[in-house]
């Protein structure tokens, strides 16, 4: 099923996974799998290692979601680094599975920097897919600007470049603060940008992810999340409880304030996702 067809859904909980790396024997993966399918997201995605090391498993994992769970997957692909032909192969592969939608990525710029490849931006590569066949393409967007950027006007001009090039509805980066979305939908739509936006949700659990996240993302942490990490970071179980609970509270002012449609970044932690579904099970009757 296209995941816009699934977005035409009232309410939707979809739930993100990451591939084993290359090498890594797919059993575990698995059972991570069966344990979120079993929480029945509306649909689950997996992502792709820009920098070679997962890339393979990708489409695995697509499949086993998909073909085995019977939960309707969204394969990442990246094109920075990647000619024409190796991303016709993928395209390929995911066809012959019949997994038809698609992030459509740039990746990140490694420090020692890369060859871009035949397409520089997620637009072009986005144009490149749906000519390939029959694919529902998504991409991403940044509500606090994406870090590359000069301005937030100027990401949001990208942002209409990848949705006229057929960009079908966009995923956020993650964000602590719900009225940085606010703020963001409201530009999206005053610039012409209407597709359907998922708000992608991060459950912080330990105190270790917080400088990471900082750093890939450039994301700011609001007063009232520092005083939790501030309070809590060096009693994990309290850590944990705690950014479930943040989780939690996020997702339910989203789906009280009218957006409909969120992403758990799960990390591979079906209890930290079934927790935060257990959580809104009136919520999502
Ligand atoms: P683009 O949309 O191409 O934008 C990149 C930068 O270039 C932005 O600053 C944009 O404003 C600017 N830009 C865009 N188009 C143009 C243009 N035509 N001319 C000039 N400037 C332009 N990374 C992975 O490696 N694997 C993953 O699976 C993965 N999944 C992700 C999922 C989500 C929901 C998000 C939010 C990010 C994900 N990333 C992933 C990270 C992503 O690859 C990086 O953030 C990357 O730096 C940008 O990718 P993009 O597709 O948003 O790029």
């Amino acid at each position: 099923m296209k995941i816009t067809d699934i977005l035409n859904n009232n309410i939707t909980v979809s739930c993100e996974l990451f591939p084993p790396k290359a090498g890594v024997p797919l059993e575990g993966a698995k059972n991570v799998i069966r344990e979120i399918a079993d929480l029945k997201p509306s649909f689950m995605s997996v992502t792709y290692g820009a920098g070679g090391s997962t890339r393979g498993n990708t489409v695995e994992i697509a499949n086993e979601i998909q073909n085995v769970n019977g939960v309707a997957a969204l394969a990442h692909l990246t094109c920075i680094g990647s000619d024409a032909t190796e991303i016709g192969a993928v395209l390929d592969e995911l066809k012959s599975k019949n997994i038809t939608n698609v992030l459509a990525l740039r990746g990140d710029v490694p420090a020692e920097g890369c060859a871009t490849g035949d397409y520089a931006y997620a637009n072009e590569l986005t144009e490149a897919i749906l000519r390939h066949g029959d694919f529902c393409v998504g991409g991403a967007c940044y509500p606090e600007g994406h870090p590359e950027s000069p301005s937030l006007q100027a990401d949001i001009d990208s942002l209409k470049r990848k949705v006229d090039a057929g960009c079908a509805f966009l995923t956020t980066q993650m964000f602590f603060d719900n009225h940085v979305l606010y703020n963001f939908m409201f530009r999206l739509l005053k610039s012409g940008v209407d597709v359907p936006v998922i708000a992608g949700i991060m459950p912080v659990i330990n105190a270790k992810q917080i400088a990471r996240i900082c750093s890939i993302s450039g994301t700011v942490l609001p007063p009232r999340f520092r005083a939790i990490v501030d309070r809590f970071a060096d009693n994990p179980a309290a850590m944990n409880q705690a950014g479930i609970a943040y989780a939690t509270e996020q997702i339910i002012d989203l789906i009280a304030n009218g957006v409909n449609h969120i992403h758990i970044y799960t990390m591979n932690k079906p209890d930290i996702a079934g927790r935060i579904m257990r959580n809104l099970s009136e919520i999502l009757k």
